[in-house]
């Protein structure tokens, strides 16, 4: 019996049904993360909700490579590739500017290697169609050699929803199903971002992907559960900084051109010397009230002051335009710090030694407000 005609007893047959049909709802189960709802999927289950169908509006047209991109096919050959496995030319079909899988020649993989990437893909199902299910223009690209989106012909074709066009294969459904025709040009055009590792082999960040089908988003920056594997789980492991992309030949004759990446540079911690704070001084309470008051936020005139104020052996500074205040610490009698920010506020003084002004420093802007008289 489906939930909804359970729901239809429950009309007749009054509210005690209501906590049986609730319990037949799979619910986004709050405190949990995405990943883990997806952890508690079977693979394959094909009970998974269909994600809903997206016509992409426009044609693909090929997408230039930008200028730092590394060049995977421009439609001559396939030199920047070799078989998974033993190695030498890659042996699929190179003609009129587009590659075929050449059933049974094997899965290829790039020569170099690649970790977190922008990655641009075009691709085309067979045409005629031919197959069902999981047997109809299956090929799949793998990130480092392991992690499998899947490319397949789910256009008005059926298959468990972990496994069609768009899928992270066997972990994530796509989250619409944007396929276009078989015979017709599709894209992927990924965001991956490589597992990280402690040097004794801890997982400290999972493999990450997002990925939009012909321009649509299927994938939102998902955490990948693990390697691409059937029928059972697969961990992440540490390949490295770098493992080749790979093209699965499933044995059918999936057509591709225009393939592009942009390998993704690590972001950096600061270093000792730019992570290193002012030291604080403590400054007595006549020192921090000489500065508090008014200054005028512009030369406006129009009553708009930036606050200075008192908290503890602190100053405070509240912005018209702010709803709170922000708290800044004494680097000297004249120089108070926002701490976490680049931020600075220098108090000017003029020859009698009286506050005429305090200069804001972020980042690279800066402003002076000029204290306003009591
Ligand atoms: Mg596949």
């Amino acid at each position: 019996m489906s939930s909804r005609s359970i729901l239809s007893a429950c009309v007749i047959l009054g509210l005690a049904c209501v906590a049986v049909a609730s319990a037949l709802t799979p619910a986004a189960e709050p405190g949990k993360s995405v990943a883990d709802r997806m952890r508690a999927w079977r693979q394959h289950d094909v009970s998974r909700p269909k994600p809903p169908v997206v016509t992409p509006v426009e044609p693909t047209r090929v997408v230039p490579a930008p200028a730092d991109a590394v060049v995977l096919f421009d439609g001559d050959d396939l030199d920047a590739w070799t078989p998974v496995e033993g190695g030498g030319p890659a042996r699929w079909k190179v003609a009129d500017g587009v590659f075929e899988v050449t059933p049974g020649r094997g899965a290829i993989r790039t020569k170099q290697g690649f970790g977190d990437v922008q990655l641009h893909i075009e691709w085309a199902s067979p045409m005629p169609p031919n197959g069902v299910g999981q047997d109809r223009g299956n090929s799949g690209l793998f990130f480092m050699g392991v992690y499998e989106l899947q490319i397949l012909d789910s256009h008005n074709a059926e298959t468990y929803t972990d496994g069609q066009a768009g899928a992270l294969y066997g972990q994530y459904p796509p989250l619409a199903n944007a396929s276009r025709p078989p015979g017709e040009w599709q894209s992927y055009d990924v965001a991956f971002r490589r597992p990280r590792f402690e040097t004794d082999g801890t997982l400290i960040e999972p493999a990450r992907m997002t990925v939009f089908h012909n321009g649509v988003l299927v994938q939102n920056n998902e955490e990948l559960l693990g390697q691409t594997s059937w029928l059972r789980w697969s961990p992440h492991e540490d390949l490295g900084e770098k493992a080749p992309i790979s093209l699965q030949d499933h044995g059918h004759p999936v057509r591709f051109r225009n393939i592009w990446v942009r390998p993704l540079p690590e972001r950096s911690a600061p270093t000792a010397e730019q992570a290193r704070r002012a030291e604080t001084v403590a400054l007595s309470d006549a020192a921090l009230d000489r500065l508090v008051g008014d200054y005028a936020l512009s030369d406006a005139n129009d009553g708009k002051v930036v606050q200075i104020g008192r908290a503890g052996r602190n100053l405070t500074v509240k912005f018209p335009f702010r709803k709170f205040k922000l708290e800044m610490e004494p680097i000297s009698e004249t120089v108070f710090d926002l701490p976490k920010t680049d931020g600075r506020f220098t108090f000017r003084l003029d020859d009698k030694g009286a506050v005429k002004s305090v200069h804001f420093r972020i980042g690279d802007g800066e402003r002076e407000y000029p204290r306003v008289a009591k």
